[in-house]
């Protein structure tokens, strides 16, 4: 269906919808990349294109040849430029995202370990630092700690977290329903008050690890043996078991594909 004419150009219901769709597709690329090396390229990658489409509209042959010659190698360029990122987000769309939906019920029994565990920690004023890994993994800060591999059970949690356990230190991760390493150093938040409240150590490590990764954390504090939970930079004392358990659910259920995909593409390049 034609809708109006512009000099040679017919334009139809189909071409705005197209133009539409490819720019709503580049917007979204763009916001998600923003403030990142892949911005910078990709804006490059647009103009390129942009011009590729000048030519041909004002028909000047030398010059569509010369830029798709250079818009045929910059496909196998960017390939090569964003392999990891390619990588990751592969893995997110075929594991992350979608499995979320099939392994729903593995969460929430994975909750109600950690739950049981912060409760029964609480209960006996013994500190915890929980970490659970929502969509990318946390491959350096395992490795700070001491692999585990485990089958996720509250027991094993207040195991670990006995002070006069060697495994009691630091942080635990926790992906889908294993224990992946205990006595892991997190990375520090620069935040040290909530309102009026001090923040410790296991705090600001449990703070500062939301604000670096899709995860969430679950906090139980020795001096007082309230429970915290931790997510997107934020965090909030005093939960009651329930509360913590309405909070994991409804976090641990809802992925953040938008989160993950900043995630991979800010993540440091040190070859650029
Ligand atoms: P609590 O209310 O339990 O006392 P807090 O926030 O006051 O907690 P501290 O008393 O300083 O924190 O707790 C120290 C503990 O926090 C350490 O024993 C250690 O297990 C943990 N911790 C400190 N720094 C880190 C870190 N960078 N990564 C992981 N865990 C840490
Ligand atoms: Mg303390």
């Amino acid at each position: 269906m034609e809708l109006f004419h512009i000099g040679f150009l017919t334009v139809s219901l189909t071409d705005l919808l197209d133009v539409a769709i490819v720019s709503f597709v580049f917007y979204r690329l763009y916001v998600a990349m923003r403030g990142t090396v892949a911005a910078q390229i990709f804006v490059g990658f647009v103009l390129l294109i942009a011009l590729f489409f000048v030519a041909q509209a004002l028909n000047l042959k030398a010059l569509g040849w010369l830029l798709r010659s250079v818009t045929d190698i910059w496909v196998v360029a960017l390939i090569v430029l964003f392999q990891p990122e390619l990588r990751r987000l592969l893995i997110l769309f075929s594991r992350g995202r979608l499995m979320h939906y099939f392994v729903k019920l593995d969460v929430n029994e994975s909750i109600d370990e950690v739950v049981g565990a912060a409760v029964e920690l609480s209960r006996k004023r013994q500190g915890a630092l929980m970490v659970i890994v929502r969509s990318t993994g946390l491959r350096s800060f395992v490795e700070s700690g001491i692999q585990l591999q485990a089958q996720i059970s509250r027991s094993l949690l207040i195991s670990i977290f006995n002070p006069k356990s060697p495994l009691h230190d630091g942080a635990v991760i926790v992906k889908d329903r294993i224990i992946e390493a205990a006595r892991c150093t997190l990375p520090l938040s620069a935040v040290t008050r909530l309102g009026e409240v001090p923040l410790g150590m296991r705090h600001r490590a449990g703070l500062g690890i939301t604000e670096q990764a899709d995860v969430v954390v679950v906090i139980v504090s020795e001096e007082s043996g309230a429970i915290s939970f931790a997510e997107n930079a934020l965090l909030e004392r005093g939960l009651t078991g329930e509360e913590l358990r309405r909070r994991l659910r409804s976090s641990l259920s809802s992925p953040t594909v938008r989160w993950s995909l900043k995630n991979i593409f800010s993540t440091v390049r040190e070859e650029i």
